[in-house]
């Protein structure tokens, strides 16, 4: 670890637990903290959607600059406790306010998303001076704050105020780029000068995700193997040439997760505390889960699921199969929110296999804590997994996670049939139901006739250690590898001229 402290702040549009719709909010919830917890000064920062319900502080307010007009931000802030070791500490939070662009139902998919963003990007470098805060790193996270880095280079660093600060840009996912009409330029004010390839056209649209990608200091994915992936046509979603272009700037850290929000010893949402000393315990979450669910309660494994459902999880290879999946001694728990395709498609089987599978279609936080805790297997086949917190959940609640070894499953996910020493999952390498059935019934197989290497499995799961602290000492690295390339460079620019 570097002796600087650091000033960071962490963008991100959301935020756990004020707002959430998948990883990208366990990461800006957890990560910041842990950063902290290392010594450094860490704010984090996210819009005020109508369900961030608080009672938060005021701090300021200015106005933002969008095209030829401009709309009130207000600054809230609030205090989040975390614990540095055994010390208790507190994180700020801010929220930018606008009651024109934030206060209304839902996250994304408004009319004028292009327009809400840009607003919330300006009014991040907006507020900075009134703050009084001057962040040696501004790490943007996914399409919604790729703007911030543009507008930094493009506009604010002209000024001596920002000119000494470098961004880093995390991917979560490259499949969502947030691509709008050209028109952005003007919401953004800057001129269509940037409308260019090089910069931030994309097929004829302009593209958020892209001016994260050209105008960040370092460009960085939630796991080494995704790092690698998004740099071929296969995975790189039409962005893998400019990516490989920058690939000595592109680097891969695996997410962690908070180990002490996510702890069966002390989880309140779960009807029995467990640990690595005494897990037996955990069958009764699974007896609990079967009751709340309407499954007959028993000792019959129980493979749970949560995820967004959308195309990139791969619910097709189980969908395609049902018959034969369902057809095998098993129960299956389903949790998730999403495309609607999905969504019928699951109510459609649930009624026709009643008592083998049970669904929930929503939100809901407890109960994946309790699906978490109380199921066997845990299924992710998914076409492509950046880095997957499923997995690393089901993992810390001693739950044996099944899955498509890529992206960050692959990292984290050892299959057992390969590595009996060391594995802790079961996993598959192709897009394939056939071969996601297969490590099912390889699953099974060691789960029913080998309940002694289960239990192996299960303790080997509990003890392994994803927790935030080897990734946050490499985000440490990172930040101060940014900051030498940025010093470097301007002494480059300064002894050219
Ligand atoms: P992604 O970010 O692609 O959605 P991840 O596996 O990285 O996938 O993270 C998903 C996170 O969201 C996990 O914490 C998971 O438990 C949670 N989650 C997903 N769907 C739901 C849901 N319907 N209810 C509660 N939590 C969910």
């Amino acid at each position: 670890m570097s002796d600087k402290k650091l000033k960071i702040l962490f963008v991100s549009a959301e935020i756990s637990p004020f707002a959430k719709t998948g990883g990208l909010a366990d990461v800006a919830g957890s990560l910041p903290k842990a950063l902290a917890a290392l010594g450094h000064d860490v704010r984090a920062v996210m819009p005020r959607y109508r369900q961030v319900k608080g009672d938060f502080e005021y701090v300021t307010d200015f106005a933002v600059q969008l095209d030829t007009w401009s709309e009130t931000c207000i600054i809230r802030k609030t205090e989040v406790p975390y614990k540095a070791g055994e010390r208790k500490k507190k994180l700020t939070v801010y929220f930018a306010d606008s009651y024109r662009y934030f206060d209304r139902d839902g996250i994304y998919g408004h009319f004028d998303d292009a327009d809400r963003f840009a607003f919330f990007c300006r009014a991040v470098l907006d507020m900075l001076p009134k703050l009084g805060f001057k962040p040696d790193i501004i790490h943007c996270n996914d399409w919604h704050t790729g703007p911030v880095c543009m507008l930094l280079k493009e506009q604010y660093a002209h000024d001596e105020f920002y000119s000494g600060m470098s961004t880093i840009y995390t991917i979560h996912n490259l499949e969502y780029q947030g691509n709008f009409s050209s028109y952005a330029v003007r919401l953004l004010n800057l001129g269509y000068d940037v409308f260019t390839a090089e910069k931030a056209e994309f097929y004829g649209m302009f593209s958020f995700m892209k001016t994260g990608l050209v105008y960040s200091d370092i460009i960085n994915t939630v796991s080494e193997v995704y790092a690698r992936e998004i740099q071929t046509p296969q995975y790189g979603e039409r962005l893998d040439g400019l990516l490989k272009s920058r690939s000595e700037d592109l680097f891969g850290i695996l997410n962690g997760i908070n180990y002490d929000e996510f702890n069966p010893q002390t989880d309140k949402t779960i009807a029995r505390n467990f640990d690595a000393t005494n897990y037996k315990n955990k069958k009764e979450n699974k007896y609990a889960l079967q009751v709340e669910m309407g499954l007959p309660a028993g000792d019959v494994p129980v493979i749970g699921l949560i995820s967004r459902l959308s195309g990139q999880k791969g619910l097709n290879l189980l969908i395609d199969r049902i018959d034969e999946f369902l057809s095998k001694d098993i129960q299956f728990v389903l949790l998730g929110t999403g495309d609607d395709y999905y969504q019928d498609q699951f109510r459609r089987i649930a009624n026709d296999y009643p008592g083998k599978i049970a669904i929930c279609l929503g939100f809901n936080g407890s109960l994946a804590q309790k699906i978490y805790a109380g199921s066997d297997m845990f299924l992710m086949p998914s076409r492509f997994e950046p880095c997957g917190l499923g997995q690393i959940i089901s993992l810390r609640y001693g739950t044996i996670p099944v899955v498509r070894a890529t992206g960050g499953l692959a990292e984290t996910v050892t299959d057992y049939d390969s590595d009996n020493v060391r594995g802790n999952g079961f996993s598959f390498n192709n897009f394939s139901a056939d071969e996601m059935l297969d490590a099912i019934n390889r699953a099974l197989k060691v789960y029913n006739e080998k309940p002694e290497e289960w239990d192996k499995l299960i303790v080997r799961a509990l003890e392994t250690d994803y927790s935030w602290n080897r990734s946050a000492k490499k985000y440490e690295e990172l930040y101060m590898h940014a900051i030498r390339k940025k010093t470097a460079n301007a002494i480059r620019k300064k002894t050219a001229k």
